[in-house]
């Protein structure tokens, strides 16, 4: 007899504190160490590229045809 164990308990975890103040338990995004709910905002475009594409989104929105 062998006993599966909990598809999450090797995985991990967010860790972040909760509200309750307790351990945030949800599974962290792909490549991250939070979760969704916890990972934050996104911080922007890191590389001249991403940031000249940003800013070329941002104006083409402001700009009525
Ligand atoms: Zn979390």
């Amino acid at each position: 007899m062998r006993s599966t164990p909990p598809v999450t308990s090797n995985a991990r975890r967010c860790g972040a504190d909760t509200r309750a103040g307790r351990p945030c338990r949800c599974k962290p995004e792909p490549g991250k160490t939070r979760c969704r709910n916890h990972g934050g905002c996104s911080t922007g475009p890191k590389t001249p590229e991403g940031k000249a594409r940003s800013a070329q989104n941002r104006r083409a929105k402001s700009i009525p045809d």
